[in-house]
């Protein structure tokens, strides 16, 4: 890949692996189904590392924040000292998806990396679950098939967020530079698209 002389390659390495070509790819770790994004990345040729403490946050090319359950997820993110260091990982340019719960701590009212408003459960009253093709802009080879799971969807959003797809006219899949939320989970449904989006996106190291 890299065509630089060693003197110019940088000091520290932005991956585990030693052929330089793929990535590291950390998967929140403390709650909610990681497993089935590290099974879905591991799929695409990226090597997934569980992120439980801030020294796990170290040299990743990107980071997905797995659904499971938001306040679950926050008391565990502010027990190992996470919050700070997840905000500084999102300002350097890191790569970032998160979905469904994921999308929650992201937004104004949780980490503040997204300018974003959630509403949680926020097709609750109507169905708990349920699944929808869902069209994503830039998200070529046709809809999304979406399983929701208590979702969120975004009540309101800042001029820097672009709207990827909706469900009913709510947002459920967003954009803001580097990061992508969605509302539901695509580990689930077998379709790789949006982890292959996200390890597309080029972050401050590439
Ligand atoms: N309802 C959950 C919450 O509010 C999110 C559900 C999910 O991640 N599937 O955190």
């Amino acid at each position: 890949m890299s065509a630089l002389p060693a003197a110019a390659t940088p000091a520290y390495s932005s991956s585990d692996s030693s052929d330089g070509l793929t990535k590291t790819v950390g998967v929140l770790a403390l709650q909610g189904d990681f497993e089935a994004h590290a099974k879905m990345l591991r799929k695409i040729g990226a090597q997934a590392r569980e992120v439980r403490v801030p020294a796990d946050l170290g040299g990743l090319d990107a980071l997905v924040i797995p659904g499971g359950e938001s306040t679950v997820m926050t008391l565990g993110i502010e027990r190992e000292g996470l919050a700070e260091p997840l905000r500084l990982l999102a300002a350097s340019g890191t790569p970032i998806l998160g979905t469904c719960a994921g999308m929650i701590m992201l937004d104004r009212d949780h980490l503040g990396v997204l300018d974003i408003t959630t509403s949680r459960n926020a097709f609750g009253r109507q169905l708990r679950s349920f699944e929808a093709d869902v069209e994503l802009e830039g998200l070529h080879g046709g809809p999304v098939h979406a399983v929701f799971i208590r979702a969120p969807w975004v009540v309101e959003h800042g001029p820097r967020v672009e709207v990827l797809g909706c469900v009913d006219e709510h947002p459920v899949a967003i954009r803001q530079d580097r990061i992508l939320a969605v509302a539901f989970h695509p580990e689930l449904a077998g379709d790789t698209r949006l982890h292959e989006l996200l390890l597309s996106i080029n972050g401050d190291r590439d």
